[in-house]
């Protein structure tokens, strides 16, 4: 822990955390030390982690990367963070992200870019880019995230690691600062697939009393797998995944990684996903609905933020909000309530509901062809920074090949796939049917 500590203040420039306490991080280690000495090691003893600022964490502050929750302790654990901690990682700090998760750059966080290590004049993607930069700059071994529409996938495939957002409902959302609820998940960002079988192990599990949506389905020992043989396995290559806007340097890579999985004992299966195109539109209807109306807890009473001078309650209420929410959480609620509200929701809400059902629908027919699906996770290597001030929509139409498995629910994961134009990492994104984590990490172990 000392060690990760003292790197990751050699190399604040790189703005990949947001928040240290060595106090907090050594008393963790010390306690972890003392189960040692009592004889009872836990499976991940000593082992340094460090988290999203958007999992509430008591010895750390949490912003959500959100000037709205400047200073905002928490005096609760999310369920995530606590079951690392009893598996004995020690915390070492929180680290930057785009605002309340909403990005693919990290450009939107309240508290400055992170970089990609591998080019500092690039993003290291987002949401969860202080998480990628951190484990690929060596700042922490391994971290958490959370993806719902590829927050974890796109920034491990930009700075060359392995990310895994499980099935929907497996890691308990408790404490995770909620986006869009019905498509958030949390899951482990490391160098390896075996890292991050090892942390998803300790993260999942029912969560009955705490997260409703937790499924009931007791924690696995995502390990178990790694190292069948692939001989047989059907891999589905979506037509959808390789056309319009995929660079030619990503896909090279990727048909690099399929090869390599062809050696192995794979078998290449052509498959389509016809609504794929409709994934975007349908989950930018979806996030900022549910956004909409979770964001509306951030009134000024409860939590951080409240503007210093108003007249009554409702300029409090907008003051606070004007100030405490970026450019594009602003965009994001405006959508999200214009969406739902009476004469557009049906449609635009109840629509984009029927159409995340038939793509669901498109992938369950696929698993009846397909063991796995393969393909890019994002059409183009890592951007430079500010290349899409003027124009959110270009980072959305860069989502395409995530947000099915998002809406779907499914898991999926990055797995590194070679390198592109000016040096840069590609990942091979990997989806699996429901509960199949496990299938996932075999194939992504076997490649590395
Ligand atoms: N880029 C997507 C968005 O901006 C995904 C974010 C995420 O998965 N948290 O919404």
């Amino acid at each position: 822990a000392q060690h990760f500590l003292a790197r990751a203040k050699a190399h604040t420039p790189l703005g990949a955390y947001l928040a240290m306490n060595d106090d907090a991080t050594l008393a963790q280690a010390r306690a972890v030390d003392a189960r040692i000495a009592a004889g009872d090691a836990p499976p991940l003893a000593g082992v340094p982690v460090a988290h999203k600022d958007v999992f509430v964490t008591t010895d750390f502050p949490t912003t959500a990367g959100s000037k709205m929750l400047a200073g905002y302790r928490s005096p609760f654990e999310s369920t995530v963070t606590r079951k690392l901690a009893e598996s004995g990682m020690v915390c070492l700090g929180k680290l930057n992200c785009d605002e309340f998760a909403m990005g693919s750059a990290n450009e939107t966080s309240a508290y400055g870019q992170a970089h990609n290590p591998w080019d500092t004049s690039r993003t290291p993607g987002g949401s969860s880019g202080g998480s990628a930069a951190a484990v690929a700059a060596r700042l922490a071994p391994a971290a958490t995230g959370t993806d719902t529409g590829g927050s974890i996938r796109q920034p491990s495939a930009f700075c060359n690691l392995t990310g895994i957002k499980p099935t929907y409902g497996r890691a308990s959302r408790y404490g995770m600062i909620a986006y869009a609820s019905s498509l958030d998940q949390a899951g482990p960002m490391a160098r390896t697939a075996e890292d991050c079988a090892l942390l998803l192990s300790a993260m999942c599990g029912p969560d009955p009393d705490r997260d409703s949506t937790s499924l009931d389905v007791p924690a696995e020992d995502f390990t178990r797998a790694l190292n069948e043989r692939l001989d047989g396995l059907r891999i589905g290559v979506p037509k959808e995944f390789f056309t319009g806007g995929l660079a030619d340097d990503v896909r090279t890579a990727v048909d690099g990684a399929l090869a390599e999985l062809q050696k192995l004992g794979a078998q290449l299966v052509d498959i389509s996903l016809p609504r794929t195109q409709l994934s975007i539109p349908v989950y930018y209807i979806i996030s900022p609905a549910e956004a909409s109306s979770n964001l509306s807890r951030f009134d000024g009473v409860r939590y951080g933020h409240r503007a210093s001078h108003y007249t009554d309650l409702i300029d409090m209420y907008c003051k606070t909000r004007a100030e405490g929410f970026g450019d594009e959480v602003k965009r994001r609620i405006i959508t999200g309530t214009y969406v739902l509200s009476h004469g557009y929701y049906d449609a635009y809400y109840l629509q984009a509901q029927k159409i995340r059902r038939m793509i669901a629908d498109d992938l369950q027919r696929a698993f009846q062809q397909c063991d796995v699906i393969a393909g890019p996770v994002a059409p183009t290597v890592a951007r430079g920074i500010g290349a899409c001030c003027d124009d959110p929509l270009a980072d959305y139409l860069a989502d395409i090949y995530t947000l099915s498995a998002s809406l779907a629910g499914l898991p999926a994961m990055s797995v590194p796939a070679g390198f592109g134009a000016g040096g840069m990492p590609v990942g091979l994104q990997l989806i699996g049917n429901y509960l199949q984590e496990s299938r996932l990490l075999n194939v992504a172990h076997r490649l590395q």
